[in-house]
């Protein structure tokens, strides 16, 4: 690989304010690697917001000095690029695996004082690159930056997107396409399989190194907790809890939720295969490799249990010198999960239908609602946002005897909230998203992207997605589900 070149002159006025905590641990935990240089970097997308956020000031740089940057060209000063090591359960079977195209450049200091991951997706080899050529392309780069800024415009935890380049460099896959790089910012990268990378080392000492590293970056309430290495669990599976059941509210189906793809910050990462689902079914599957639909909407949750499951066993040497007393420990933990998740997700369920007190019925009440989306094939997503105006809604699915048998019973709930002033109305378009990225409409968009350099789609969907609750004229367009999406199959990010 060819060493790029260090800063120039002007990038310090960019406002980057580099750290390297990673690259100061020990040396197992990563290997150096530097952004291949390439041809001919050119700006595809530019998040002026988020550069905005970062405290960096990209709008008064050249777009060729911008494209250099974001193609790690120009590295930022201060910055010691890294590959990251770690492991993961791909399907369920161990594999060792680590950074293959991706480049930490460092952690940078925000203005409000966050620390946050600079790294670049497709930058080149590395150490980890096995067979693979470290190289990403147009489509899927953009793809991870319209969904995970859409995340984040809903409010969920997220990996954000910084900018995308092009990199002038053929990139070759079924047919040559356009090689790219994505600038994600993340809380951190470590994830469960980071903690599964040093424990099959087996070395306690490097293990523990990781564990107060991540107690410190992202559960500093935990430094001085007694047992502070079980609170660790109870603190990841908590979080991990919160996320799917946000995922779940919305119809987000990750699609690969290895080991190595789940952040122990409890952000939502590597979107490869994921998708919206559009019509409600707990068996829906997008990938075209999870022909089992192990990773299918309705097994998200459990899933997430299993990979606590790999987490806790990392953890195991940590916890009690005794491995059956550890081993009585984390299970009791992990024991806590599906009611911590089933506790927030019917949290969120009652906000989804404006309830704001807790009666027993309401479970069934929300099973019931669901149960008659799936008989009907009711697009989840404005299922609850019709359900969010005052009016009955209309249409044919609505005028069906079961649904209006359920609506009046949903009222009767409403009316015992006995909300006379307050509306409950205003509660669910609050959290009832008008606007998701559906499935078709990403698609048009890369399509307008890849193949005819044409970003203009792109940029009204992003302008969208950016105000997900507020369903304007011009979002009816997005509002609309696609006129049947069973065969939509999405692919891994290579
Ligand atoms: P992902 O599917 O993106 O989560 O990647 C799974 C693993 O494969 C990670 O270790 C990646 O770094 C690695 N990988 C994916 N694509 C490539 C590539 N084109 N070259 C090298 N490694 C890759
Ligand atoms: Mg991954």
């Amino acid at each position: 690989m060819v060493t790029s070149t260090s800063s120039v002159a002007g990038n310090n006025d960019v406002g980057w304010r580099f750290d390297n905590t990673y690259a100061r641990l020990p040396d197992v935990f990563f290997a150096l690697a530097n952004p291949a240089t390439v041809r001919a970097p050119r700006v595809s997308i530019l998040n002026d917001r988020l550069a905005d956020e970062l405290g960096l000031h990209v709008g008064a740089m050249s777009p060729d000095a911008v494209a250099a940057l974001f193609a790690g060209q120009h590295l930022p000063e201060g910055s010691r690029p890294i590959a990251q090591a770690y492991a993961g359960h791909q399907y369920g079977g161990f594999t060792m695996l680590g950074d293959g195209r991706a480049i930490l450049l460092g952690e940078h200091r925000t203005p409000s004082g966050r620390l946050v991951d600079i790294q670049l997706k497709g930058a080149g080899r590395t150490a980890f690159s096995r067979g693979g050529d470290g190289c990403a392309v147009l489509g899927p780069m953009l793809r991870e930056y319209v969904i995970s800024e859409a995340m984040s415009a809903i409010g969920i935890p997220t990996t954000r997107s910084l900018a995308v380049v092009t990199t002038g460099e053929p990139v070759y896959r079924a047919a040559a396409l356009r090689g790219a790089i994505l600038t994600r910012v993340a809380d951190s990268h470590i994830r469960v399989g980071t903690f599964e990378y040093l424990a099959a080392r087996q070395n306690h000492a490097d293990l523990r190194v990781l564990a107060d590293y991540t107690i410190d970056r992202h559960y500093s309430e935990l430094v001085d907790a007694p047992r502070k290495y079980l609170e660790l669990l109870r603190a990841v599976s908590d979080r991990q809890a919160s996320l799917i059941a946000r995922w779940q509210l919305v119809g987000f189906i990750h699609g690969v939720m290895n080991t190595d793809n789940m952040a122990i910050s409890g952000e939502t990462i590597d979107y490869g295969p994921c998708a919206f689902m559009n019509a409600y079914r707990s068996d829906t599957v997008f990938s075209s490799i999870d022909r089992n639909g192990r990773y299918s909407y309705g097994n998200q949750p459990v899933i997430a249990q299993w990979n606590l499951a790999r987490f806790a066993e990392t953890l195991l040497p940590l916890l009690d010198s005794e491995q059956a007393k550890a081993i009585a420990a984390a299970s009791e933990v992990l024991g806590e999960y599906p009611a911590v998740f089933e506790r927030y997700r019917l949290a969120g369920m009652r906000k989804k239908l404006g309830l704001q007190t807790n009666e027993s019925g309401d479970v069934e009440l929300i099973r019931s609602l669901l149960d008659w989306m799936q008989d009907s094939r009711a697009d989840f997503t404005n299922t609850f946002r019709d359900l969010s105006s005052k009016e009955l809604p209309t249409g044919d699915r609505y005028g069906a005897p079961d649904f209006q048998a359920w609506y009046s019973r949903w009222q009767d709930r409403l009316g015992r909230d006995g909300l006379t002033n307050s509306s409950p109305y205003a509660v669910m378009q609050a959290v009832n998203p008008a606007v998701i990225p559906r499935n078709h409409r990403v698609e048009e968009a890369l399509l307008a992207a890849e193949d005819h350099d044409d970003l203009s789609v792109l940029h009204r969907l992003l302008a969208a997605l950016a105000s997900p609750y507020e369903a304007r004229a011009e979002s009816a367009y997005y509002q609309e589900p696609p006129a049947d999406d069973g065969s939509y199959r999405t692919f891994c990010g290579t």
